[in-house]
């Protein structure tokens, strides 16, 4: 639902979610805005910043920002939900025909989004959207981001956008069908790339960040793929279910071969007299591989009870506190 007053016929909202961005805001808000006056005219277009319970000077730079440039204007959430809920309440405020999508630090060049926006204004497409098709990061943040867009391609249960964030640009078509999913747990490429239309990546380079830290650490980067594997994937849980199967099939196969055995000393396999074993290593192996197996299938299962209880709860995506404008 948007809470500010509709602003008439807007033709562009540009949402961007913030997080202790103090630092970067002003630099990329004086890159993005003479970008956008001389692409669309000066009252065509908003920008919206959500400001995700920053612990710095965020707020007042967006207030600052607002007082000089009135079609910037801000949103702040009552404490940090996160970067998805952010980009989420950004678009349900949002008033143009066209939203896009971009981070705070500079790491989505303004010049891409334009060329974004552009092709979606044509109406050639209803969403086009970033592809990394290099970024300026450590060797091993890369194999993970490449790893995880790679599995996510193979297992999700429709066509995953490899390489591809939330960079994007949508008309309202495809905003307004993302806005109408009911779960809680939003993970914004995936929609995206679930409600089909007519789509199309943009390769760009993805330069480091300008300031600051990022908020994804490794842990935060697991939790991330791992709403992607569990929102848009049940083969994890069809591994589970063929896991306890083998591991079954594995203990009915030893038992039979032991009661054999038992009934026939002399019975061996391959030579080898499996009930002569006089240590505890047989038995030790078996059981490590069995419940090694149980326990990997209960913590797939434990991963979708998460989600599970996550939408029975039905809780809000967040809360504002307050909009930023004068
Ligand atoms: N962000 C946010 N809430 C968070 C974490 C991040 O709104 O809890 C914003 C952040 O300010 C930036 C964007 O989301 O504009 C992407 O965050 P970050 O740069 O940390 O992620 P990365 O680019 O490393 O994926
Ligand atoms: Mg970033």
């Amino acid at each position: 639902m948007r809470t500010i007053p509709e602003a008439g016929k807007l033709l562009l909202s540009v949402i961007i979610p913030c997080f202790n961005e103090e630092k970067s805001l002003p630099v990329l808000i004086d890159r993005l805005e003479p970008l956008l006056c001389s692409a669309f005219g000066s009252d065509r277009w908003e920008i919206i910043l959500v400001n995700d319970g920053s612990h710095d000077m965020t707020e007042s730079c967006i207030e600052n920002i607002n007082q000089v440039f009135p079609n910037v204007w801000g949103i702040s959430l009552t404490r940090n939900f996160g970067h998805q809920p952010a980009l989420y309440t950004g678009l349900q405020n949002s008033g143009g025909e066209i939203c896009a999508l971009m981070d705070a630090d500079m790491q989505d060049p303004p010049e891409i989004l334009l060329d974004l926006i552009r092709i979606v204004h044509s109406g050639e497409q209803d969403v086009a959207y970033g592809v990394r098709a290099n970024r300026e990061a450590g060797p091993l943040i890369k194999a993970c981001y490449k790893g995880f867009y790679r599995l996510m391609g193979s297992i999700s249960e429709h066509p995953w956008q490899v390489d591809a964030g939330d960079f994007c640009a949508m008309n309202r078509r495809a905003v307004n069908m993302i806005l109408s999913f009911p779960e809680r747990d939003k993970f914004l490429r995936g929609l995206r790339s679930w409600v089909g239309l007519r789509q199309l990546g943009v390769s760009y380079s993805r330069p480091k960040r300008l300031l600051g830290k990022s908020r994804y650490n490794y842990s935060r980067l697991y939790l991330l793929a791992m709403k992607g594997v569990v929102g848009f994937s049940t083969i994890p849980l069809r591994i589970a279910s063929f896991l306890s199967l083998g591991s079954g099939l594995f203990c009915a196969l030893v038992a039979g071969l032991l009661m054999i055995n038992r009934i026939f000393p002399a019975f061996t396999l391959f030579g080898y007299n499996i009930g002569a074993n006089q240590g505890i290593a047989t038995l030790a192996v078996m059981l490590l591989l069995v419940s090694s197996a149980i326990l990997a299938a209960l913590g797939i299962i434990g991963e979708y009870l998460a989600v599970v209880l996550v939408e029975v709860k039905q809780r809000p995506v967040s809360f504002i506190s307050r909009i930023i404008k004068a």
